[in-house]
């Protein structure tokens, strides 16, 4: 059975490895021909909306799914008219624009921050009066990994915005293209990464607290410490009810500010997830099986956890690999990618069996790791902060 995957980074290449022991074969499509899973599948590297090249792609595959949610949603329709594709065009479209995604939850009775659409430079005032200081701009599309973000604290900084901001987008564009969010004075972000087959049978694993810099996610704790089991079961119900609407299958990420004890959801994503790595080594099932169990109709696995995990995504450039190895219980995964400022290059996911034993273990991780960047020193310099 052959599975073509969207998209050929990181993501896809880990959805490969995890198939490959359950006799399951890929192919993948990608535009770039620098895509990491080129050495380990095959690929068909065209643009997204070149039909002759999609047509060759989907000739004799049993279903297509994604890793990355900016595939055109056209080209998924396309697609879906020749082999099932899974998740649906529906959730891909919801995930693509912030407005939509937060306007589903609150739909859904997730609740979300504040936030007003905003057309264009001439909206903005208005949008700020609503909202208040300080907020978030974002661009409503395309926008990850904290590109495309004015944080507007004083009225100077939305001066600033507003001279960057194009004016107000034409009536018959039906997209409005930013975003006003009321900043979130949160304790801490937490993800859910849920499943949902086929059948309709579900599995959800812990929360994870994850740690970002310059808008990157640089450090995930799983499962999150002092985590209570009444928020933990409101990030289940939020998942469940996104399944529900979307007729979900697959692995889902929703992500998460936590404020006195409540979750106020911030985005979603249709498809395995960064903060969700730990699971090859922390769960009994990783997210990347469990995706594939999910699209291909198998039953799902085991989400539990096995003792706790943190994981640390590699930015711009990597470590010694024996330094990172002579540790115990530490997995070195890199994804074969150029080293470039800003780019995921690969991950270290360490795993312990108590919240102890796991700070020992990230304390012995070399200079490399204790630079600000890492997040460490913020969680190694209050122990309780990692405590179960
Ligand atoms: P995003 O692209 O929405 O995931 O934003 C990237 C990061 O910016 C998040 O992980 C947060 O650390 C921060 N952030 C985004 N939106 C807000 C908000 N409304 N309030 C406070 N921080 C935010």
């Amino acid at each position: 059975m052959t599975i073509g995957i969207l998209g050929g980074g990181q993501l896809g290449y880990m959805l490969a490895l995890a198939g490959y022991p359950l006799g399951l074969h890929f192919r993948f499509f990608d535009p770039s021909p620098e895509a990491p899973v080129g050495r380990i599948a095959p690929r068909v590297t065209a643009d997204f909306n070149d039909e002759p090249a999609l047509e060759k792609f989907a000739n004799g595959l049993e279903l297509v799914t994604y890793e990355f949610e900016n595939v055109p949603v056209e080209t998924v329709r396309f697609l879906a008219e020749r082999v099932p594709v899974l998740p649906s065009e529906k959730a891909l479209e919801v995930a693509q624009d912030r407005i939509s995604e937060k306007t589903l939850f609150q739909e859904l009775g997730i609740p979300t921050t504040e936030f007003v659409p905003v057309a264009g430079r001439d909206d903005l005032d208005a949008a700020v009066k609503k909202i208040g200081l300080p907020a978030i701009l974002k661009t409503s599309r395309m926008g990850y990994d904290g590109k495309g973000q004015w944080h507007l604290r004083t009225s100077e900084n939305v001066a600033r915005a507003k001279s960057e901001l194009p004016e107000r987008t034409a009536a018959s564009e039906s997209r409005v293209p930013y975003i006003l969010e009321k900043f979130v004075r949160f304790t801490r972000e937490l993800s859910v990464i849920a499943v949902r087959a086929r059948t309709g049978e579900t599995a959800v694993y812990p929360l994870v607290e994850n740690h970002h810099r310059g808008g990157i996610l640089r450090l995930s704790l799983a499962p999150a410490p002092h985590l209570d089991p009444v928020v933990q079961r409101s990030a289940e119900q939020a998942a469940r009810a996104v399944f529900d609407e979307l007729k979900y299958v697959g692995v889902l990420a929703i992500e998460f500010f936590e404020q006195n004890g409540k979750l106020l959801a911030n985005e979603m994503a249709p498809r395995v997830h960064n903060s969700g790595h730990w699971t090859i080594e922390g769960a009994l099932t990783s997210q990347f099986e469990n995706h594939l169990r999910a699209v291909v109709g198998l039953p799902l696995g085991s989400t539990l956890a096995i003792g706790c995990s943190a994981m640390l995504n590699l930015i711009g450039e990597t470590p010694e690999a024996a330094e990172v190895l002579a540790i115990r219980d530490a997995h070195l995964h890199l994804y074969g990618k150029a080293a470039r400022a800003g780019r995921k290059l690969g991950h270290v996911t360490l795993r312990a069996s108590s919240s102890e034993q796991l700070a020992s273990r990230l304390s012995e991780l070399s200079s490399f790791f204790h630079r600000p960047e890492y997040c460490l020193d913020a969680v190694l310099s209050r122990p309780a902060s990692l405590r179960a």
